[in-house]
């Protein structure tokens, strides 16, 4: 089994999760909307569900709707504020995920929405002064939301949620922040931090792919983009995902009962390989606030193009470590990371984005680097 490093892009299924949904891809099969057993069986699934997600983030069931992944959940918060809140104008950052990007690009040229790009510092973080003079210019004229990440899923820098929604608040915004990477691993409690709209997709906590959630928050309902069955109280129809629901909740319930321990764990990955790296490999530095306000499970590792070359991703794959030469969200294919572009990373800079699971250990870290040292051809300085 190669040495899994891009928990970034999607993570295992935790076997306890895996155990949780059995049980409604076979017998528990009823299509929810049905009035008889196995329809009820699958909506009381769905509606406890519902609750845990509801509870872990201290918000209503009546805020929690399930959709297919997080790109949807986008999609429909920013549709929805478009057309049904009437913004006019979205304030985003340039190191967002596409699927932030290219839904505020599309209303751009679809509807006239003015998009506005919110000013980096050096180390990624966006400038929050710069935030507070856009928010300012915007106000008191056409409606406006703030879209910002809650964690940088290439470079790992965390957003203060509580700053930008008391700006938001200030100047009368909605804020919606995608919060698909931090979503099971750092606590969220909407009623202290007053959001409209976050999201989550389960395959980034150790649960299923193809199923994701929105919050809104009541005071910014808006109305559904896909029409039909009226499931989901008809904010988005199509028969439910019971199993993948039902999974869902679970990895949320472990990500949640667990997050101490698994914080502390990526944590001591994270800087492990860092640490062993920087006594290693001449050159090497960190993109992003890597040691400051950062994500534990995400380490984006810079190569001098003195000792690397393009191929050391597919080095380290032939090797056996599965990592990310950047953002392995999209195609796969290689265009160049638009937040390393953002950031003046210099272009001949190789690198690699490691992310880290609650599975991985130490021992695998070691050989990933031993690995790697082989590949860069590099004498490492530990004895071991
Ligand atoms: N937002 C971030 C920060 C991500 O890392 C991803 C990853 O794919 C997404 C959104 C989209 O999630 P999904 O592909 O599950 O819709």
């Amino acid at each position: 089994m190669p040495i899994y490093l891009d928990n970034a892009a999607t993570t295992p299924l935790d076997p306890k999760v895996l155990e949780a949904m059995l049980p409604y891809m076979t017998e528990h099969y009823g299509n929810p909307s049905s009035i008889h057993a196995l329809g009820r069986k699958a909506r009381m699934a769905i509606e406890k569900a519902r609750r845990t997600v509801a509870q872990h983030l201290n918000a209503s069931t009546g805020e929690i709707f399930f959709t297919s992944c997080a790109t949807e959940s986008t999609h429909l918060a920013f549709t929805g504020a478009v057309n049904d809140l009437g913004v006019h104008h979205i304030i985003t950052s340039p190191i967002e995920h596409h699927c932030i990007l290219h839904t505020a690009e599309h209303l751009q040229h679809t509807q006239g929405i003015h998009v506005h790009f919110v000013r980096l510092l050096a180390n990624g973080h966006i400038d929050v002064g710069h935030l507070a003079t856009l928010l300012q210019q915007l106000e008191g004229k056409e409606k406006v939301m703030v879209s910002l990440m809650h964690g940088n899923n290439e470079i790992g820098n965390l957003l203060d949620l509580e700053v930008v929604s008391v700006l938001c608040q200030k100047h009368d915004a909605y804020f919606h922040s995608d919060t698909v990477q931090t979503m099971a691993y750092y606590p969220i409690d909407v009623q202290k931090t007053k959001i409209h709209f976050l999201q989550g997709s389960a395959h980034k906590f150790y649960g299923p792919k193809g199923i994701g959630f929105i919050y809104i928050n009541s005071d910014s309902m808006i109305k559904p983009v896909i029409l039909g069955g009226s499931q989901e109280r008809n904010m988005r129809s199509g028969t439910e995902s019971v199993f993948n629901i039902v999974g869902l909740a679970k990895a949320m319930d472990l990500g949640y009962e667990n997050i101490a321990a698994t914080s502390q764990h990526l944590y001591d990955l994270k800087h492990y390989l860092a640490d062993t790296l920087k006594k290693n490999v001449p050159g090497v530095t960190f993109n992003g606030d890597y040691a400051g306000q950062s994500m534990n499970k995400v380490l984006s590792v810079s190569f001098p193009p003195a000792i690397a070359n393009e191929l050391l991703l597919l080095n380290l794959d032939i090797a056996g470590v599965c990592a990310s030469g950047g953002s392995a969200c999209s195609s796969g294919v290689d265009v160049g990371s638009h937040v390393l572009g953002a950031l003046n990373v210099p272009a001949d800079r190789h690198n690699i984005r490691f992310s880290f699971s609650k599975f991985n250990t130490k021992a695998e870290i070691d050989t990933a680097v031993e690995k790697l040292m082989g590949i860069l051809k590099i004498q490492s300085q530990d004895a071991a």
